[in-house]
């Protein structure tokens, strides 16, 4: 049986014998390969679909040992400041581990699912007016004066709990090569986990490549790109509406030894890519986890980069499901029928 990925990954992760694992039994995502796309870009794509964790994103590999590790040294409560989906985590570990859970979020941009998410699992919601980056800024200072555990991306066990997603993909790819691996850019703690994953399992001989980090961004939130902070940072793909990465120098870091790249792609992008995963590849994801896939689409159509026959692996980081006004503000639903066999049989028109 599968038990979550800090027993399946205990040897590379810093957990004591005895101490009490808070689990989801989260990790062991299907890695699904991406027929339409690899057919039409010459690439072999899988979709590594990490919205079927238990609370719908990547997060949770994170805040298992974040909220682990947090009871194990007498936390009292956790705290994050999130673009919705380290909330949505935060509270269902926290419900699981009874530990009092608050966050900050940003009232206006924060997607409905995920605000469900953090209500029914019972934490403390705190909507401010400012964006991501603000709430992290008040979030941080509150944990330097209170006796708080943050579990936003700073916090060290999430980047490790998160470089087990490198694992497996790796696991799950058997001794296939892959050659890059795509993720969407936020705050940069994925990208940084992803490479340190992948660098453990080299150093440990048990793979002997290392795929190239691609970090896509959207382009009205592209700090890594630019090289900058962005001040007022917009896309419709909420999860990456972030200006100011806090762990930009790591995720730098991951993508000049990997020899990858940032890059950004629009929100026009994101949405087709969005849409063709959903329409021609079957897997609904949140808008943000389409940003890879927008930006494998962008390198292919500007022939800067070939990426013909390449491995690669793209990181779907959230469930579709959590945002569906997303969806339903962009396409229309038919009006309704008759109730009557007739009218449903004229209108379908076999
Ligand atoms: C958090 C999140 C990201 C961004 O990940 P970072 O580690 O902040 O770069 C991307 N997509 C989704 C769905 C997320 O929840």
């Amino acid at each position: 049986m599968w038990k979550g990925l800090i027993n399946k990954y205990k040897n590379y992760l810093s957990v004591k014998k005895d101490t009490n694992i808070v689990t989801l039994n989260e990790g062991n995502t299907p890695l699904i390969k991406a027929d339409w796309l690899n057919k039409e870009y010459g690439f072999e794509l899988y979709l590594k679909f990490e919205g079927a964790n238990p609370s719908g994103s990547f997060k949770d590999r994170g805040m298992t040992l974040a909220v682990t590790k947090a009871l194990e040294e007498n936390s009292k409560a956790i705290i994050c400041a999130s673009t919705g989906n380290t909330s949505a985590s935060a509270a269902a570990y926290g419900a699981r581990s009874g530990l009092k859970t608050l966050v900050v979020v940003p009232k206006a941009k924060i997607a409905k699912g995920k605000l469900s998410q953090a209500l029914i699992y019972g934490a403390q919601i705190i909507p401010i007016k400012g964006n991501f980056d603000k709430a992290l800024e008040i979030v941080r200072k509150l944990t330097d004066k209170y006796a708080l555990t943050l579990v936003n991306s700073l916090n060290p066990f999430r980047i490790e709990g998160q470089k087990t997603a490198a694992f497996e993909v790796a696991d799950q790819l058997e001794n296939k090569e892959l050659d890059i691996l795509a993720l969407p850019v936020g705050n940069a703690g994925n990208i940084t986990a992803y490479w340190r994953g992948f660098k453990e399992y080299y150093n440990k001989n048990i793979t002997n490549y290392l795929p190239k980090m691609f970090g896509f961004q959207a382009a009205r939130s592209a700090a890594m790109v630019k090289g900058r902070t962005i001040e007022d940072p917009e896309t419709i793909a909420t999860a990456i509406r972030i200006g100011n990465p806090v762990n930009r120098d790591k995720a730098q870091k991951a993508m000049e030894e990997s020899n990858g790249l940032f890059d950004s792609v629009t929100d026009k992008e994101i949405k087709e890519a969005h849409q063709i995963l959903a329409s021609k590849e079957g897997v609904f994801i949140e808008p943000a986890s389409a940003a890879p896939v927008a930006g494998l689409i962008k390198l292919c159509k500007e022939n800067k980069y070939s990426l013909t026959n390449k491995k690669i692996v793209a990181v779907l980081t959230g469930n579709g499901l959590k945002d569906q006004e997303f969806v339903l503000d962009n396409y229309s639903i038919p009006n309704s029928l008759e109730g009557k066999f007739k009218s449903v049989e004229e209108y379908i028109n076999i």
